[in-house]
């Protein structure tokens, strides 16, 4: 009989911040360092090797089931809590582990190899620091993310994407000030492939940056068309990729479409997420202050959701911050959301900053944010995201129309 083995993927998390700040030679003793750690907490007759740069294979025997090795994946990663003598350093470092079984998940080797780096890369994007065990879904998962990743282009070229507009709305007098452009895929292969889905793979290819252009420049020449209808001071937001705000070449592009499309720089809103820029803060800082140079808004979204120290908030050329909708889902229910969501408007305004609240969909939600002095709200309460025909119908309704062009 064939006796069942586990076998564990290890990769160390973040090993690369250790050698570009260290050096290579502290890399390799860490390296050393990690691999005698790991085979002093193996048992008897498992083993170790490196596969290369710094993962690692781990064959376990097992007595029982899958819960055995789920037992020893755990010891394992517990081992990284305890530094690693380097020199006369101490470095602590993590590790991400993927598992499968032998034979029950696959048949060769080469197929038990590709389903334990699947489970590590799952287990990398879901939970850094983890486990994960390998299974069918992941390679539907994969299949999937694969054909998303290989339409995206031709998607684009063939007009499979369109721009929907999300009013939102004063809280002073009710009126539709200004919308959200969100991008939406209608792929004859996919069906409706939503953004949380495509924004992150097209992030990782790239793609994002000629997607993100498209997107602007479809915006903006809407924003200039209800413009020249006679609907003023509608400002458009685009929202930018943590990609798009890394490279300069999106002060060039931004100048340009406003250029071509003749729309003033004060009715275009960009919206970038606060983990994006505080990724890398300097280098954000920079792009930021010359997209504030050339006339337009800046908005901080989603935050609350990531890390921004004070220092840098007050240093950052934004107008608005816009409260993440995670913390508006409980207020008025709930005192932590409710404390939360104060603190932010508090404080955006201490800053001189406007504050809008996005994810607003019941009254309750609506009358707090009003009540606390949020200055706009923006939610399925009022509008989910529409196609423009439809949003134009409802701000002639809205009475946004200079009176003279109606
Ligand atoms: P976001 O910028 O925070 O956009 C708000 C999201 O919340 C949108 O999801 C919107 O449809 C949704 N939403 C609005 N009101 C409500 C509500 O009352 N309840 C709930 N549950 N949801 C509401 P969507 O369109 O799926 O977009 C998701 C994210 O994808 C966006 O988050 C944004 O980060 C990204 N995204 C969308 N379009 C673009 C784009 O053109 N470029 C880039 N870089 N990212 C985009
Ligand atoms: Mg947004
Ligand atoms: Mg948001």
């Amino acid at each position: 009989m064939q006796v069942p083995l586990a076998i564990l993927l290890l990769d160390l998390d973040r090993f690369r911040d250790v050698n570009d700040t260290l050096g290579f030679s502290v890399g390799d003793e860490l390296l050393t360092a990690v691999a005698r750690r790991l085979s002093d907490r193996l048992r008897v007759g498992d083993a170790v090797a490196r596969l290369g740069g710094d993962e690692f294979l781990l064959f376990v025997h097992l007595a029982e089931d899958a819960g055995e090795a789920a037992v020893v994946a755990q010891r394992l990663l517990d081992s990284f809590a305890l530094p690693f003598p380097v020199g006369d350093r101490e470095i602590y470092v993590t590790a991400t582990l993927g598992i499968t079984l032998f034979p029950a998940d696959g048949q060769g080797l080469d197929s038990t190899l590709r389903r334990a780096h699947m489970a590590l890369a799952d287990a990398k994007r879901a939970e850094p620091g983890g486990f994960r065990f390998y299974s069918p879904e992941m390679e539907r998962q994969v299949a999937l993310r694969q054909e998303i990743e290989n339409n995206l282009m031709p998607g684009l070229e063939r007009g499979e994407f369109s721009v929907h507009y999300q009013p939102k709305i004063s809280t002073v007098d009710g009126r539709v000030v200004g919308l959200e452009a969100l991008v939406r895929w209608n792929s004859p292969v996919s069906g409706m492939v939503p953004p949380s889905l495509f924004i992150p793979l097209a992030e990782e290819r790239g793609f994002i940056v000629p997607l993100g252009a498209w997107v602007l420049r479809t915006a903006v020449a809407q924003a200039k068309a209800w413009l020249d209808q006679g609907f003023e001071e509608l400002v458009v937001s685009v929202n930018l990729s943590g990609r798009q705000l890394a490279n300069r070449e999106i002060v060039t592009t931004v100048k340009e479409t406003l250029a071509a499309s003749g729309l003033p720089a004060s009715l275009l809103e960009l919206e970038v997420t606060e983990t994006a820029v505080m990724a890398d803060i300097e280098r954000s800082l920079l792009v930021l202050e010359e997209l504030a140079a050339l006339g337009v808004n800046l908005s901080l979204d989603d935050f609350g959701s990531g890390y921004s120290s004070l220092s840098y908030l007050n240093r950052l050329p934004v107008n608005r911050i816009k409260i993440d909708r995670e913390f508006v889902k409980e207020v008025g229910e709930t005192t932590d959301d409710s404390v939360i969501a104060r603190a932010a408007i508090a404080m955006g305004h201490t800053l001189g900053l406007l504050v809008i609240a996005e994810g607003a969909e019941t009254v309750k939600q609506v009358s707090f944010l009003h009540d606390n002095g949020c200055d706009e709200i923006q939610g399925y309460y009022y509008s989910p995201p529409v196609p423009a025909e439809r949003l134009q119908v409802m701000l002639a309704a809205n009475g946004k129309r200079k009176p003279t062009s109606a």
